[in-house]
Formats: structure tokens, C-alpha cells, sequence
């Protein structure tokens, strides 16, 4: 049966839910940059699973090795045990990935999403360290658990949390009003301040491109001012790569435009490809100093996940070919955007390859051109403290037609919402 009545959410889930208030249908299937619903309709999904299908619905390269893999009675589950998937994923991760790019990283299997990650992250970091506190920036998003909850910089989601479990400083984040707090002179003084209670921390966790707190994009040089700063000051520097890794800014990693070496880095959402949850943690080498069984979890390794990951990088990351396209259809969002930034007063945009934001001075209006773009086929989301950006994170695989005419209709939407 592919039908529901769409009554039993409202009946039967907890209110907390939230992206299907948004789109209110039914979704059924879907395949490369598209989603359709039960009534037949067809969406561009340029949000794509919230950056977690980069290489599109149901990539058929993806699909035949699973399939493959299931049809073969190869292990679902997800315990930590020792797999032949397991082993092949951290094989090709270490050839393909890490190797190419002198990186020397151990990998943690954390737990299955992004979240996960993150908190592995910050226990491992005060484990190490023999600290306690974590500096994290303003606008930061970094999970919905207590820990990662901590470090995010969005009062409303933590609104219902209570007492953060990590004493979290935040800092401005690079371009903080409109980039008046330039350097790390911030920074520098609270660590010296005595007074402030933050003593040396443990770590910094930072995206170099905030997602959920509107796509402030990170310039190369402050990330490599913070890099200098925390190495000198013997501070870990976590880079949180669940949303910007795995070719969403155009490199594998979203910090190596910079060139920095994070000491720890989290990854999930695109990691395996297909949609299926995953996550790691990356540990400088020297760090690893878990005690065997000291971060335990039932879904910590994925084994269909591994399946699709293995197959994704040796599809997608065996020449530059995906970089160099995540950068040209970058630019075309970017001339999109620019020019109807300039057409209209009150718009403005940034980002970096294929995560672009549309920036609303009057918040409400970015919500109405979402609606609007929903109406016309086109699942397009926001994000930003007062939601006041339309976040562009489609597939990166996706065609330069698919990507003119979800740009078509987006730009339809704003120009009716700001008549
Ligand atoms: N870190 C970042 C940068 C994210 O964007 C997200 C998810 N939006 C998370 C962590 C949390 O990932 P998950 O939702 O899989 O727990």
C-alpha cells in the first residue's frame, strides 16, 4: 500500500515534530533530486534529508550494492563488531580519504547521527585535556543532546533543556556584526581574565560554515587565526563536519580550503551516501586514549551504511571531478541570488559551493517564499536565528536543468512574497 490517511501524524505523534508542518503532504518516494508524494506530485528536494543526501535519492551505483549486499544475507545490524563492511569502509576512508590528504586520523564509530559524534567529541576532548570547558561560537549549531545542546548557540532550542552538562563560553563567530569583531583579541582576553571562570578550555568546536545559524561562512584566515590560537594556547580544536563535510563547500572536508589540521573532527549525515544513519569521530592519532568500551552504543556501526559510504567515496571521490561541479553549480546558485539580490532592496546573500543562503531583512518574508516554493514543487528550507534565510543545501549531484529550474522557482517565490 503506498497510501496514508495523513490524519494519523496529528493523532499519533508528539507534537515536537516540525519540517512536516512545513510541508504539509505525504511523501512516498524518491530518487536522485526529486521527492514525490502520494498524490503524485513531484518536489526538487533542495534541502536534501537537511545535507544528508549529497549524492541525491537513491543514487543507482548506491542501490545496486546494497541491494547486493542484502540479497547476499549480509549483516543489518549495528553493533561494533568486527564486519567485512566495517573493515572495507575504514580501508577505503583511509586510502581514499585521509591518505591523499596527509591527514592521520583514528576513526571513532560514535553512534548513529550527527549528535552523536559531537558528544563523543567533547568527552574525548575533557578526557584528554583534564578540562572541563568547551569554547564554542555564536549562531552554532551543534546538536539536540544535553551535551551538544550545550555548545549550540540558539536559545530557543535550548529553551528546554535547563543546566547545560558543559560549562560552554561562546565567541563571536567570524563576521559577527557585520565583521566589527575581526580578530581573536575577544578571545584572548577572556582567557586571560581570570574573573571569567574559564581558565584554559578543554576545546573549540566550530563549523567553518554555520548551517542551521544561517550560512555564515568562515574566512580561511580567521580559521586559521583560531587554528594558531588554540595551538598555541594547547586548546583542541574540534571541527563539527556533520553538515559541511562530505563535499558540501566543494572539498571533502570543509576545512581543507583553509588548510588546517583539526585535532578532532565530527561527521555524519552524508557520510554513508544513502541516507542511512552513521557518524564518526576523527582522533589525531596520539588522542585516541579511550578506554576500550568507554563510549558504548547499539547502533554505533551501521553495516548497510558501510556498504553505501565505501561505494560512495570510490564513485565520488576517486578524481576531482565532484569538487570542480560543486563549484561551478555553486556560482550558478551564487549569480542567481546575486542578481535578484540586487534587483531588491532587503536581500542579500552568501555561502560557499553548494550551500547558499538567501538573506531576508524582514524575516517572515524568507518563511512565505518557502511556502510559496512548496507550492510550486520546490522543498527549500530556512535557517538563521530569526529564520530570516532561505538555506539552498541541494544534492550535489544534481543536474544544471534541475538546478535552473528550482532556481526558477525559488526566485518566482521571493518576487511574489516581496511585492
Ligand atoms: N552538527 C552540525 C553542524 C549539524 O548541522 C547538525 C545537524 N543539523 C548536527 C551537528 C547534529 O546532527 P544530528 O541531527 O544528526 O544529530
Amino acid at each position: 500500500d503506498t497510501t496514508i490517511d495523513d490524519s494519523v501524524f496529528a493523532q499519533n505523534e508528539s507534537e515536537v515534530r516540525s519540517y512536516c508542518r512545513n510541508w504539509p503532504t505525504v511523501f512516498g518516494r524518491a530518487r536522485g533530486s526529486w521527492i514525490t508524494d502520494t498524490e503524485g506530485r513531484e518536489y526538487l528536494d533542495f534541502f536534501a534529508g537537511a545535507g544528508a543526501l549529497n549524492y541525491g535519492h537513491n543514487h543507482p551505483v548506491l542501490k545496486e550494492a546494497l541491494l547486493e549486499y542484502i540479497s547476499a544475507d549480509g549483516i543489518t545490524h549495528g553493533l561494533d563488531m568486527a564486519t567485512v563492511a566495517k573493515g572495507q569502509f575504514l580501508e577505503t576512508f583511509h586510502d581514499k580519504i585521509l591518505a591523499p590528504r596527509d591527514l592521520d586520523y583514528k576513526v571513532q564509530f560514535p553512534g548513529p547521527t550527527g549528535t552523536n559524534a559531537v558528544e563523543s567529541a567533547l568527552k574525548l576532548a575533557r578526557k584528554v585535556t583534564g578540562r572541563e570547558s568547551i569554547v564554542s561560537f555564536t549562531n552554532a549549531f551543534h546538536g539536540m543532546t544535553l551535551g551538544s545542546l550545550s555548545v549550540t548557540g540558539n536559545s530557543m532550542k535550548r529553551a528546554g533543556a535547563g543546566i547545560p552538562l558543559v560549562h560552554a563560553t561562546p565567541m563571536p563567530f567570524d563576521n559577527y556584526l557585520d565583521g566589527t569583531v575581526e580578530d581573536f583579541s575577544w578571545f584572548e582576553r577572556v582567557l586571560e581574565d581570570s574573573g571569567s571562570g574559564l581558565n584554559t578550555p578543554a576545546a573549540v568546536i566550530v563549523e567553518t560554515v554555520q548551517g542551521e545559524g544561517g550560512v555564515n561562512v568562515a574566512r580561511a584566515e580567521w580559521l586559521r587565526g583560531l587554528a594558531e590560537l588554540c595551538k598555541r594556547r594547547d586548546i583542541l580544536l574540534i571541527v563539527d563536519d556533520v553538515q559541511m563535510g562530505c563535499g558540501r563547500t566543494g572539498e571533502f572536508f570543509s576545512f581543507e580550503e583553509a588548510g588546517i589540521k583539526p585535532d578532532i573532527v565530527t561527521m555524519s549525515k552524508s557520510i554513508s551516501g544513502y541516507g542511512l544513519p552513521m557518524a564518526l569521530v576523527l582522533i589525531r592519532r596520539d588522542l585516541d586514549v579511550w578506554a576500550p568500551g568507554e563510549h558504548n552504543g547499539t547502533f554505533r556501526g551501521n553495516n548497510p551504511a558501510f556498504i553505501t559510504a565505501t561505494k560512495a567515496i570510490n564513485e565520488f571521490w576517486s578524481d576531482d571531478q565532484l569538487t570542480r561541479d560543486v563549484h561551478r553549480k555553486g556560482r550558478q546558485i551564487d549569480e542567481v541570488f546575486s542578481t535578484l539580490s540586487e534587483r531588491h532592496e532587503g536581500l542579500s546573500t552568501r555561502g560557499r559551493g553548494m550551500v547558499r543562503g538567501l538573506v531576508f531583512d524582514e524575516p517572515t518574508l524568507a518563511a512565505k517564499a518557502c511556502a510559496r516554493a512548496f507550492g510550486s514543487g520546490l522543498l527549500a528550507e530556512t535557517s538563521g536565528p530569526s529564520d530570516e534565510v532561505v538555506k539552498l543545501l541541494p544534492p550535489l549531484t544534481i543536474s544544471t536543468e534541475e538546478l535552473d529550474r528550482g532556481l526558477g522557482i525559488l526566485v518566482d517565490s521571493v518576487e511574489e512574497v516581496i511585492a
